[in-house]
């Protein structure tokens, strides 16, 4: 992520620092400078933030005392706020309930007791999640019945939770939203996702729902924008209900996996957007030129051997795009693959077929 904004800044002329307990982080590879250091180096984080004019974030775990620190010298967009209502479960789901925001009924379970009174109260199946540092599908598991209370509860290393009603979702759903400080909002167009052990795998834009379901979905990460008073970006993670509503599921305070086609098919590519939004740019439009998908490459791609890439580049729509991670593990998102077409429909078919191709299939 910090690697495509760097991108994208630096066509705009900007100089980017980046501050990354890595060695070698991919963003790092692109930028003019680079600390490496913990981020609860707070001297470390205090030089950082006085030779930069503005403070952006690739993921939202960065702990809020160094985005505390940060916010001392410089802008941090979006706030250290912002992070701390949104790198916790229970905190999150908590404050878009009380905000009138929908999502599926939760509680929280900090004791094996308050678990068994979560099921009685909510029923199976069921979800129980960790509260903290958890993406990806990580720290959860899905709960059918009584019995699977007790090993839920240890699976997950009994740590604070948050146990949710299953929602039976007819499809997955994402807006990425950019406002400004002067409170200029604009979303991109929605994107719809489909996810393979969690991960995202596929997404495509436009997503298929009804304009109306679009707009509301847009008027939802508004509200929740405005709500959260963020500068920057923010996605939205949405599961569409079998009865045509809208529930949030999650929400990230930065560029989204989903929103990666807009690089090669909307006029601005949500880092552009991004940094528009941090350093108090006119937003530009989101319009999506064409339709198109996005195919994730995981680090399974390379359990044969090196991808097969002039395979995969043999259709000359389809886009590759690279992190510069080293290692490909197993789940690990190393890349991606976008395809702008006549439809969504045959933009998802080239990019699974140029994946299939990478893979000697
Ligand atoms: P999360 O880490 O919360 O984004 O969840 C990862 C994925 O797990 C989601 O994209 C859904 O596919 C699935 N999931 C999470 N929570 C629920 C739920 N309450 N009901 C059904 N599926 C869920």
């Amino acid at each position: 992520m910090g690697r495509m904004f760097a991108l994208a800044a630096r066509a705009m002329g900007y100089r980017i620092h980046i501050y990354s307990p890595e060695h070698d982080a991919p963003a790092a590879q692109v930028a003019d400078k680079e600390i490496v250091a913990e981020y609860l180096d707070l001297n470390r984080i205090r030089e950082f933030a006085r030779e930069t004019a503005v403070i952006t974030f690739e993921f939202e775990n960065v702990p809020a005392e160094a985005a505390r620190v940060a916010a001392e010298e410089t802008w941090v967009r979006p706030s250290g706020g912002v992070l701390h209502v949104t790198q916790q479960r229970l905190r999150e789901k908590t404050f878009l309930r009380d905000h009138g925001f929908p999502v599926t009924p939760f509680r929280a379970v900090r004791s094996a007791s308050d678990l068994r009174e979560a099921a009685t109260a909510l029923g199976f199946p069921a979800v129980l999640k960790t509260a903290g540092f958890g993406y990806d599908g990580k720290g959860q598991v899905k709960i059918q019945n009584e019995s699977e209370l007790a090993p839920a509860w240890e699976k997950i290393g009994r740590v604070e939770a948050i146990f949710e009603a299953f929602v039976p979702f007819a499809g997955e759903l994402s807006v990425i939203g950019a406002r400004r400080p002067n409170g200029e909002f604009k979303a991109f167009p929605v994107f719809e996702n489909d996810h393979a052990n969690h991960i995202l795998d596929v997404t495509r834009c436009p997503a298929r729902i009804p304009p109306e379901l679009a707009l509301q979905a847009e008027e939802l990460a508004r509200g929740i924008l405005e709500a959260l008073d963020v500068t920057g970006l923010l996605t939205v993670e949405l599961f569409l209900t079998k009865q045509g509503g809208l529930l949030v599921n999650e929400l990230a305070p930065r560029p989204h996996n989903s929103g990666h086609l807009t690089i090669d098919a909307c006029v601005t590519s949500q880092f552009e957007q991004q940094l528009r939004a941090i350093c108090n740019l006119p937003l530009g439009s989101t319009e999506l030129r064409r339709p198109a998908a996005m195919a994730n490459l995981l680090g399974d791609v390379w359990s044969a051997g090196k991808p097969d890439w002039p395979r995969a580049l043999e259709d000359s729509s389809i886009k590759l795009h690279l992190y510069g991670k080293s290692a490909a593990r197993p789940g690990r998102k190393m890349g991606h693959l976008t395809c702008a077409a006549e439809s969504a429909e045959e933009a998802v078919r080239r990019v699974r077929d140029a994946r299939s191709r990478l893979e000697g299939r």
